[in-house]
Parts: structure tokens; sequence; C-alpha cells
């Protein structure tokens, strides 16, 4: 069909200026950067494909929900690999001079291994969260009013001011009912 011989070879333009633009993708054999960017693309064309199959969405080129899809996915890692872009990452150029992983499977990749800077700081963030959240500990020391159970897990809670009394947070292992207890 020549709409889809048209798209296809439109986004294999996309894929061969950005392995041009790339230090070095563009050193390598020319028969290379053709299979690199021949395999980006069906890449992405499958990846459409099953897709759309899942949302029972018609997959052909004549489809505005399909080829916006093919497009946004093939736009997504044409970005990625051109180190012009606004990313200005060499990391997945990089990936695919160096064969760490084959072209074709360029969609089985999450953000983080396409442009690992550009998720850096979010990760960053996660680790400090996940540090700073206080360590639950079990006691036998306070028994439930809901329930009367004494098994139950308390964490001290974090006050703005450094003059307020301390609080514990106490959570029934039984039953869930959680209360605050000051200075213990
Ligand atoms: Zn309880």
């Amino acid at each position: 069909m020549a709409t889809a011989d048209y798209a296809r070879r439109q986004m294999r333009q996309v894929f061969d200026r950005a392995i041009l633009a790339h230090p070095r993708l563009s050193q390598l054999p020319e028969y290379v950067r053709y299979n690199i960017s021949r395999d980006l693309e069906t890449s992405c064309h499958n990846s459409a494909v099953r897709e759309c199959i899942d949302w029972h969405i018609e997959c052909t080129y004549g489809s505005p929900a399909f080829i916006s899809r093919y497009s946004s996915l093939c736009d997504r890692y044409a970005r990625n690999l051109d180190v012009t872009s606004s990313l200005e990452s060499d990391e997945l150029g990089n990936m695919l001079a160096t064969d760490a992983f084959l072209p074709s499977r360029i969609t089985e990749l999450s953000s983080r291994d396409i442009n690992p800077l550009s998720t850096q700081s979010d990760y960053e963030e996660i680790r400090i969260r996940s540090e700073q959240k206080t360590e639950k500990k079990f006691t036998k020391r306070y028994k439930c009013h809901a329930c009367g159970a004494n098994r139950a897990t308390y964490e001290e809670v974090q006050r703005s001011a450094i003059d307020e009394a301390s609080h514990n947070r106490i959570c029934c292992l039984e039953c869930g009912n959680v209360w605050l207890k000051t200075g213990v």
C-alpha cells in the first residue's frame, strides 16, 4: 500500500538523520546503519500493531489512531537517539553502536534504559524519600481500645516544631486501629 510505504519511509529517514548525527553510529559502515534504521522502525511498527490489536484499533495506515501510535513510538526513540534533540543524550546511540542491545528490540526498553540521565533525579528523590521513612517497630506495650489486642506497630511522628512533644503513632496489628500517644 502506497500510504504505508510512504509513512514508513518518512520514519526511516527520521532514524537515518538521528544515526548520522551520532558521533559513533555515523562511523559505522553504511549497511550497518541501514540495518539499524530499518530495525528501529520495524520494532516501532510491530509494537504499534501489537498495541492496536490489544485495543481493538484498526492496524492500517489509513487509521488515524494507528498512525498516531506508530508515529509517537518512532518519535520517542528517534528523539532519544538524536544527539541534537532537546534530550542531548548520546546514551541510546552508544548502546546501539556497541551492540548492547538489538535495535529490533528497542521498544522493550524503559525510559530509564534509554536515557538514564533524564530519570536519574526522579530515582534519587525516591531513594531519599524511602530512606526518610521512619522505621516501624513492633511492640506489645500498648493495648488497643478497639479490640483489646496488644500487638501493634509504632513509629515516631515527625513534628514541625522542635519544642513540641514527640508522638508515637500506634497501629493495632489485629484490627488496624490507629492512635497517637505522647512522649513514649
Ligand atoms: Zn485493635
